[in-house]
């Protein structure tokens, strides 16, 4: 029975997923596909041509069983996978076919799990949390912690990566470029997330999270989410629909250009992990637009928190003491003899001693002091003193208590 049930969800499992069901439009569609908290913010300097913007990662894993509680190192190789794809250093891109390859780009795009957290601690880009929810919907509730999921780090300065299990309602989804802060990011499917692990057969090289994270940074669906759509992009090639599994070049539809047909080894179908290897010249052009001086993530050029160097130490614990020139008088309460030394770099040498009764009346005076004294005080009464050394016209003063 157990097995029939188990083979049940597996089947369910594989059939909801056996063509890659991105929550991106719908998303948009739910939450809108407009810009609703444009801020048009300077941050700190344009992009150059070329130079290697690198990404800070945080990623929240969400479980509800242990098997939702991925390992680190299916993490890390999620990271690898978006460096490979974004660098072109795929090692696929050789299947790229070769009229395309022309086309095909190095977006000089990096990610690296972030080093510091908000609050500028050392940190390793992992927040494991565990939740009482046992699916996600494409409604955001995984990007807060009073919805069962966890709160964005500042969105500004980190790529927030929710992983959980969205069961058969999306493979993953994103926001968009200018979207709310606290919604800013994209979602994966635990079972999509990474190369390594337990992940579904169609969706195992970790290319989810490229094509989500494409969207994140203002990629459309290379057919324009329409018949014949257009996705924007100058060099993608129109293409009449989505294409599943893994199609054979050339594979031409009805509204071709020409008859190289449809791009759909293009990070941005929905062909299987497999088939995908390549983004276009164009696609880079409008993935780091959004980080220019005016785009919707240029914070990100002022982002710091890749470098682990520059975060507050945890092993370091910094004590602040006021430290203030000073001496120090022991015994006390004394009887007979009384040491006095100075503290804090405070030295006795040269100074003058005065000893006053509790009353103010001086009781001794002695002048020329050397660096550690030792004063008699065996002559005095019991009580209360008030021992002052002075140097100019500054003094201190400690209290002596005489037995
Ligand atoms: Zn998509
Ligand atoms: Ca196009």
């Amino acid at each position: 029975m157990r097995l029939i049930f188990l083979f049940t969800l597996l089947v369910t499992t594989f059939f909801a997923h056996s063509q890659r069901n991105c929550g991106s439009s719908l998303y948009a569609s739910r939450f809108g596909n407009k810009i609703f908290n444009q801020q048009n913010m300077s941050y700190n300097r344009d992009t150059i041509r070329d130079e290697v913007i690198i990404i800070p990662v945080v990623v929240h894993v969400l479980y509800n069983n242990n098997a939702q509680n991925i390992s680190d190192a299916q993490i890390r190789s999620q990271l690898d996978v978006l460096n490979e794809d974004f660098r072109r250093m795929n090692a696929d891109a050789s299947n790229t076919p070769d009229a395309f390859k022309p086309k095909s780009a190095d977006t000089k795009i990096m990610f690296c799990l972030a080093q510091i957290n908000p609050a500028g601690a050392p940190a390793k880009g992992i927040v494991r949390k565990y939740t009482s929810n046992t699916m996600f919907d494409v409604n955001d509730a995984m990007k807060f912690s009073a919805a069962g999921g966890d709160n964005a780090w500042n969105s500004k300065k980190y790529l927030n990566i929710w992983v959980c299990n969205m069961g058969s309602n999306a493979i993953g989804y994103s926001s968009q470029p200018g979207g709310q802060a606290d919604r800013d990011g994209v979602v994966i499917q635990y079972t999509a997330f990474g190369r390594i692990g337990s992940l579904i057969p169609n969706f195992n090289r970790g290319r989810t999270a490229t094509h989500e994270i494409a969207h994140w940074l203002g990629l459309s669906h290379i057919w324009g989410d329409s018949e014949c759509g257009n996705d924007g992009i100058d060099d993608t090639p129109q293409q009449s629909n989505y294409n599943n599994n893994c199609p054979s070049f050339p594979s031409v539809s009805s509204c071709s250009p020409d008859s190289n047909g449809d791009m759909f080894m293009n990070f941005m179908d929905y062909t299987n992990d497999a088939c995908i290897n390549m983004f276009t010249n164009g696609q880079k052009t409008k993935m780091r637009g959004q980080f220019s001086i005016n785009g919707p993530r240029n914070s990100f050029m002022n982002s710091i928190v890749c470098d682990s160097s520059l975060a507050i130490s945890n092993d370091t614990v910094v004590v602040v003491k006021t430290v203030v020139p000073s001496f120090n008088i022991y015994p006390n309460p004394a009887i007979s003899e009384l040491n006095i030394e100075g503290t804090n770099g405070f030295d006795l040498k040269g100074k003058v001693l005065k000893l006053y009764s509790s009353s103010g009346i001086l009781q001794f005076t002695k002048s020329n002091l050397i660096s550690s004294e030792k004063i008699n005080i065996s002559q005095l009464h019991s009580g209360v003193y008030f021992l002052s050394i002075i140097s100019g016209r500054e003094s201190k003063v400690l209290k002596l208590i005489k037995q």
